[in-house]
């Protein structure tokens, strides 16, 4: 059987859901940051890995697009922006207390200790197997 014939057993007709305007508001913003960030990751691709030079003037615009679906999601989930921000350079001083080191990268303490294992697990296949761990 083909790949895309067995994949297909796992496909569904419809949505198994009714989803609210703000539901489908949500996921649009969502679907927006990542088309948004894979233009930047293509930039840099491109920039640096095809050697064309990295174009900084389109980076800052797409980078600027990124923020508007971030805030847009903001918006939608009654947030306030500014918070999400605090929040993350509060994780990261916790993460980082003495600003970026390997050791602390792999210590996680912001992390459960399971999940941090898992960061450090020579085989992450095992989580795909399903064995316990
Ligand atoms: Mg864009």
């Amino acid at each position: 059987m083909k790949y895309q014939e067995l994949a297909a057993r796992t496909l569904i007709d419809k949505p198994d859901a009714t989803y609210s305007d703000q539901d489908l508001m949500v996921i649009w913003n969502a679907i927006g940051l990542a088309g948004e960030a894979g233009e930047v990751a293509e930039i840099v691709k491109k920039g640096i890995f095809h050697q064309h030079g990295l174009d900084k003037g389109k980076l800052f615009k797409e980078l600027g697009d990124c923020l508007w679906y971030i805030a847009a999601l903001c918006t939608k989930l009654g947030w306030d922006m500014e918070d999400v921000m605090a929040y993350n350079i509060d994780k990261l001083r916790e993460r980082y207390p003495e600003g970026y080191r390997p050791e602390d990268s792999l210590k996680r303490v912001d992390v459960k200790t399971s999940e941090a294992q898992n960061w450090k697990d020579d085989d992450p296949w095992k989580y795909a197997r399903g064995e316990d761990v």
